[in-house]
């Protein structure tokens, strides 16, 4: 073991991460369908597992997955069961309340809004 431990924020190469991306998708998938069986336990590892994944790899947790779990508590979240969704149009942000700890998210909406020909005109 060597002795000094330092956490350069090293890029993984891009198949590495690429896989990493499929492995996320992939175990939310799992976590959904234990969820669905009601091993909510199981659901929740699967999640825990994603999470440690995405930050090894230094990849993202995709947008639509970010929805599904607690920021806080990192419980799988199913809208209707154990996540309260409201949408406030005006604030143009949907609130996620997570039912399992009360945490709760907003998550904003842009509608596609070509972020990046934003960014290059700005
Ligand atoms: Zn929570």
């Amino acid at each position: 073991m060597p002795a000094t431990r330092t956490r350069k924020p090293s890029r993984k190469p891009k198949w590495q991460r690429e896989i990493a991306k499929e492995r996320i998708e992939i175990l939310f998938r799992l976590a959904e369908k234990e969820f669905s069986s009601g091993m909510k336990d199981l659901a929740n590892r699967y999640v825990n597992l994603a999470r440690k994944i995405a930050m090894r790899y230094n990849v993202r947790v995709p947008a639509h997955l970010k929805r599904r779990f607690c920021k806080k508590c990192h419980a799988y979240l199913v809208p209707g069961v154990n996540a309260r969704v409201r949408i406030r149009s005006k604030q143009k942000y949907v609130l996620i309340t997570c039912l399992e700890c009360g945490h709760k998210m907003r998550f904003p909406y842009v509608r596609e809004k070509k972020e990046n020909e934003e960014k290059l005109q700005a």
